[in-house]
């Protein structure tokens, strides 16, 4: 298949170096000129199990590529997903799929309007890399994939991509609600990342306070309200299971989340994607969200103090 990543940080670098190694005409596409010239210059560094390689995969800006592709896939942060959308805008049309595996609440409709022709499949996933450096990747852990299309996907094009996957062992796996694996994902992340930046701890280090039980249950009652006027089957008893199930003391790791490492790096975070958009649906449906809205508003203010 011929792909373009469109957003090749931590987690794009991954999948084009694991697409392209299982045989696909893998392209990176992204905005930072460093990563880019890092890559075309000595191949995308990766790093597993302590080894290291240089991968020669071309990468450019979405401006200077002009070819037709089987497969975008998205892989910005969620509030980059607009400017990057807008950006590869001349490489979407009724015959190029596009699969966004992006956290956060939000991006499929934000993908619809800007491309309402397209194949769209949306899902989320367990796989983690971490970009260490310009044109240089750690990739630790396994990890799978669970999507849905959404719309204008033909049986031919699902299971093409479905293929693509699992033959760069990527583990993928289709779903029928993945709109709700990707709400259930985004209050994990509204708890684990938004908690351990606010009180600039390790998630293990949540387990400490008495304070964070009875926040936790407050932003998850929220979510539950919203998720249910939306038509989300998300209960509060599931997205308990599941933060509890992170949180357990043989899960809860010694690390920090992602958000708390762009606040320590001075870059912005996905609040407005995850609790943040609980506040903004809360407001629309008329539903109280004061817990979401507060720790959105916390962590904007952490965003400006720190921003470098
Ligand atoms: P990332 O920050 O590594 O990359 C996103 C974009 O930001 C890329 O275009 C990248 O080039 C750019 N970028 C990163 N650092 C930069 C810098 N210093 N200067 C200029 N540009 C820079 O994001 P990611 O971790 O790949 O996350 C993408 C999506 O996947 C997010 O929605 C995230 O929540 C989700 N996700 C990430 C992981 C993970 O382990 N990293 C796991 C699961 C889901």
């Amino acid at each position: 298949m011929k792909i373009a990543i469109a957003g090749s940080g931590a987690m794009g670098s991954r999948f084009g170096y694991m697409l392209q190694q299982s045989g696909n005409d893998v392209t990176l596409l992204d905005l930072w000129p460093e990563h880019i010239a890092a890559i075309n210059d000595k191949g995308l560094s990766v790093e597993t199990n302590g080894k290291q390689q240089f991968v020669q995969i071309p990468a450019a800006f979405p401006k200077d590529v002009h070819d037709h592709y089987d497969l975008i896939l998205l892989f910005t942060k969620a509030m980059q997903l607009e400017d990057m959308l807008q950006k590869i805008s001349h490489l979407l049309d009724k015959e190029t799929a596009i699969l966004c595996l992006s956290n956060g609440i939000g991006n499929l409709e934000t993908i619809q309007k800007f491309a309402p022709k397209s194949p769209l499949l949306v899902g989320t996933t367990l796989w983690t890399s971490e970009l260490v450096g310009p044109g240089s990747v750690i990739l630790n852990g396994s990890g799978y994939i669970e999507f849905q299309s959404i719309e204008n996907v033909s049986h031919e094009t699902l299971t093409a991509i479905n293929d693509t996957l699992a033959e760069a062992q990527l583990n993928p796996r289709e779903s029928d609600n993945v709109l709700l694996s990707i709400w259930k994902k985004a209050c994990l992340n509204s708890v684990l990342n938004s908690f351990c930046t606010l009180l600039d701890c390790k998630v293990m280090d949540l387990n400490k306070s008495e304070y964070v039980a009875t926040l936790k249950d407050k932003v998850v009652l929220e979510f539950q309200d919203v998720a249910k006027a939306k038509g989300i089957p998300l209960t509060e008893k599931l997205a308990l299971t599941t933060i509890n199930a992170a949180l357990a003391p043989d899960q809860a790791g010694d690390h920090y989340p992602s958000m708390h490492q762009d606040i320590a790096s001075g870059r912005r975070t996905e609040i407005d994607y995850l609790n943040g958009a609980i506040a903004v649906m809360g407001r629309e449906l008329g539903i109280p969200t004061p817990a979401n809205e507060l720790i959105t508003e916390l962590i904007h203010a952490r965003e400006e103090v720190t921003l470098k």
